[in-house]
């Protein structure tokens, strides 16, 4: 009887931890992903470069919440959100909410470069980690029966765009696949003709780590043979050819786009401001303004931070933000007042590769192989499900002693 609907879109890191945190609390939940699964999107490009299976990253939403009694799952697509009715839309029917919580997320961003959308290959979701991963794995098989050297180089040459943790960790990855695994592979093929390229169009890797950590990224990627072009914009892709903006051009088979992230496509049926890449401005306490019964979360919320700047499209925010606003519907349902949300910063990590990461923990910064086993153990730790854990943990203890990626398989034609 007169039990809260509190309705969550989304159950990636924001949704999910809502949900969770109100196990307990007097309100109904009806929490909608058009996904089955959660999704741990920092190890996408493990699965890209063929490193995990998805379903060591994934995990199902049924499993999650098979002891939670006060909620109901709903698979389906968003496609409006009504502010004055008080009901989401999917599926072809209405749910309507007392409270309703977005954590939609983001999507991948191409700033109206249509050529480079269509070419180019992402590692936004594990459909496009797994056609990644084919198309590398296909590259190496064509180059092995190319006889043209030029054809060869250009099959073999790989572009990763964006120098940000996502296109570090990508680029690092996929040459060491090459130098470590692919040499053994391909004997016949002359592997000293592969190239990974990294664009940046800043002056600078990784712009939120301090200049000594970008330092580091710097020099361990080149120990890997990445070749980094700062301040080199692409403007183009049709498969075979890149450009750049000064003109000049790249044979490449292969370009990762890893450039830029922009909020998802349902916020626009609010028909609110938004702010930075889509997203919607909220109150301190993560809330709409006019509209109090709706909290807006993760990558999908535009809140500036205490030195001004606009918070980090992070899991990291994302978790900590789900947590609070859990809190916030209990306090206000028992009739409270919400509180401010305070972020706090647990520092930055990315991996460059084997025995190789640069990390920022209390102000400290570090790189190397302690910063490196912070990262495998901080992940693995992050991984929803016992069995995941294991099984990423046995996956990478044998790729690192054994120096392979076992999952190279081709799997579409
Ligand atoms: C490749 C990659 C690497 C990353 N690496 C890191 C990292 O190392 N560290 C870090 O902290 N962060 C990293 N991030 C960022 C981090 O993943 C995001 O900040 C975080 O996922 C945001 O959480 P969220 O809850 O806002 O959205 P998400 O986790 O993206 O969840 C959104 C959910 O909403 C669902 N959804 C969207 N639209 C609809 C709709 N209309 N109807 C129904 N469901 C919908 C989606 O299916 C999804 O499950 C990375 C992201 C990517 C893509």
């Amino acid at each position: 009887m007169n039990t809260p609907h509190v309705v969550i879109i989304g159950a990636g890191f924001g949704g999910l931890n809502v949900a969770r945190q109100l196990r307990n609390a007097p309100v109904q939940i009806t929490l909608i992903d058009k996904r089955n699964y959660h999704l741990f999107q920092p190890l996408l490009y493990q699965v890209a470069i063929a490193g995990l299976v998805p379903s060591q990253i994934a995990y199902p939403l049924r499993t999650i919440f098979r002891g939670q009694k006060n909620i109901t799952l709903q698979m389906g697509e968003v496609t409006e959100i009504n502010l004055e009715a008080c009901y989401v839309r999917l599926n072809g029917s209405v749910i309507a909410y007392d409270y309703l919580v977005i954590a939609v997320g983001a999507e991948t961003n191409f700033f109206g470069m249509d050529s480079v959308e269509q070419e180019g290959f992402q590692v936004k979701d594990i459909q496009k980690a797994i056609s990644t991963r084919n198309h590398l794995l296909k590259m190496f098989e064509l180059a092995s029966r190319e006889a043209d050297e030029e054809k060869r180089r250009a099959i073999l040459t790989f572009v990763v765009v964006g120098g940000g943790p996502t296109g570090v960790e990508t680029a690092g990855a996929l040459a060491e696949l090459i130098s470590h695994v692919m040499v053994k592979d391909f004997p016949d093929l002359n592997l000293n003709e592969a190239r990974v390229i990294l664009l940046e169009a800043n002056d600078h890797l990784i712009t939120p780590y301090p200049h000594e950590l970008r330092h580091a990224t710097f020099e361990l990627l080149r120990r890997d043979h990445v070749e980094i072009q700062l301040n080199t914009k692409l403007v183009d892709f049709d498969g075979q050819t890149i450009t750049l903006g000064d003109s000049s051009q790249i044979a490449a088979h292969t370009l990762i786009w890893t450039a830029g992230i922009k909020a998802a496509p349902v916020l626009g049926s609010l028909g609110v401001k938004r702010a930075g890449p889509g997203r919607v401005p909220v109150t301190s306490t993560l809330q709409l303004p006019e509209h109090p019964e709706v909290f807006i979360i993760g990558d999908a919320a535009y809140l500036v931070n205490g030195n001004g700047q606009p918070l980090p499209m992070l899991s990291t925010v994302a978790i900590q933000q789900g947590k609070s606003t859990a809190r916030n519907l209990q306090q206000i349902i028992k009739g409270e007042k919400p509180k401010p949300f305070h972020y706090k910063d647990p520092g930055l990590l990315a991996t460059i590769g084997r025995n190789a990461a640069v990390a920022r923990i209390w102000g400290v910064s570090f790189s190397g192989f302690i910063a490196w086993v912070i990262w495998v153990f901080l992940h693995i730790y992050r991984l929803i499900g016992f069995r995941n854990r294991i099984l990423v943990f046995v996956n990478w203890a044998w790729d690192y002693l054994f120096y392979e990626n076992q999952i190279r398989l081709i799997t579409k034609e």
